[in-house]
């Protein structure tokens, strides 16, 4: 077993993948403010890339987004060109906006299948032009660890995660969590898969080595984005229900609960759900509360949930539940299928 190691990259090559965000600015000549820089200069901006025993290429996408504006179109054409580049390279570092960079590494790691390299989303708090950024360490160690290979010549991570602040964060585990910190993820129910200090400490326990290796990289990129999503909240009325979990474009919705999986225990609560759920829609509980999960077998308000349908999300983050719904939606048309696969651990992204 593999426990804790922490190996110095041998020669190898990384994909540095730039979909735009914060990270890639710096203040324009002209006074016009911060503006994406070329990434073809990366080793320019960042002269500690040429440190590494490694090639490092770039790819950029053409225009840049601000991650608030991402669809999953980004997310089908980042899984194209993985699978296009994938015997070329080691690892990929893909460059994102934080807003959502939880949403897209939560999805990509359910489109690839048979994982056996990094893909390492990473980002910044500040561009990486301003003299305190925070965006070359999350970038530097986002290379390491994507280039990082153990004595047998194993990939180190063979996950989708998120790095940042000196944590390697499963994907699907991750969250955004702080607005304005350097601190801005989170992976609430599930420990960091490496710390980055002195050296990179990897916690090769918890990290899922999957069946990849020797198999070729799959990906699905077939997504059904009809999903909605519920929070319920003291005061929200019949109608908002109504109108979301009954909406006619909507496949599936995710309700966002209050502690342990609890809702609204009032008749026309529970008459909108079993609706809903007869209808033939997919009902997702998934806790508002950032650390532990859904249990709706220990109140009468979550058993009340159960027994009209709707399925439990565990300890999953809304993020997760998004992209495995695209996903599973997208690649079968039958919602009872979904509903149980829905409650399988599929991507390491639910303790089950
Ligand atoms: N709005 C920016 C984005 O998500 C924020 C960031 O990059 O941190 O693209």
């Amino acid at each position: 077993m593999r426990l804790f190691q922490d190996l110095q990259a041998k020669a190898s090559a990384v994909l540095l993948i730039y979909t735009g965000g914060t990270i890639g600015m710096k203040e324009s000549t002209d006074g016009q403010g911060l503006v994406p820089f070329d990434f073809s200069g990366i080793a320019d901006e960042v002269p500690e890339l040429r440190k590494f025993a490694c090639r490092i290429d770039s790819y950029t996408f053409d225009p840049l987004i601000d991650s608030s504006d991402v669809e999953p179109r980004l997310w089908q054409q980042l899984a194209e060109l993985i699978k296009a580049r994938y015997d070329g390279y080691d690892g990929f570092v893909i460059l994102h906006g934080t807003d959502t960079m939880s949403y897209s590494a939560s999805a990509l790691s359910f489109m690839l299948d048979n994982l056996d390299k990094p893909v390492i989303f990473t980002g910044s708090q500040l561009p990486i032009g301003r003299p305190r950024t925070d965006g070359k360490e999350n970038l530097i160690s986002s290379v390491e660890i994507a280039a990082a290979k153990d004595a047998d010549g194993r990939a180190m991570v063979p996950e989708v995660c998120i790095f940042f602040d000196s944590q390697l964060l499963r994907g699907n585990r991750s969250t955004k969590v702080n607005a304005t910190g350097f601190d801005a993820f989170s992976s609430p129910n599930y420990p960091a898969l490496a710390t980055a200090g002195i050296s990179i400490k990897y916690n090769s326990r918890i990290i899922h080595y999957g069946s990849g290796r020797h198999r070729d990289l799959q990906i699905s990129t077939s997504l059904d984005t009809r999903v909605s999503i519920l929070k319920v909240h003291p005061g929200i009325t019949e109608q908002v229900v109504r109108d979301i979990l009954l909406g006619t474009e909507t496949r599936a919705v995710i309700i966002e609960t209050y502690g342990s999986g609890n809702a609204i225990s009032k008749d026309w609560f529970l008459d909108i759900i079993r609706e809903s759920s007869e209808k033939g829609k997919i009902l997702l509980n998934v806790t508002q509360c950032l650390c532990g999960d859904v249990n709706m077998d220990l109140y009468a308000t979550g058993k009340a949930l159960k027994n009209a349908g709707v399925v439990s999300g565990y300890d999953s983050t809304t993020e997760a539940a998004l992209g495995k719904l695209f996903y599973l939606m997208g690649t079968n048309n039958d919602n009872e299928q979904v509903k149980a696969l829905l409650g399988k651990n599929l991507k390491g992204e639910i303790s089950k």
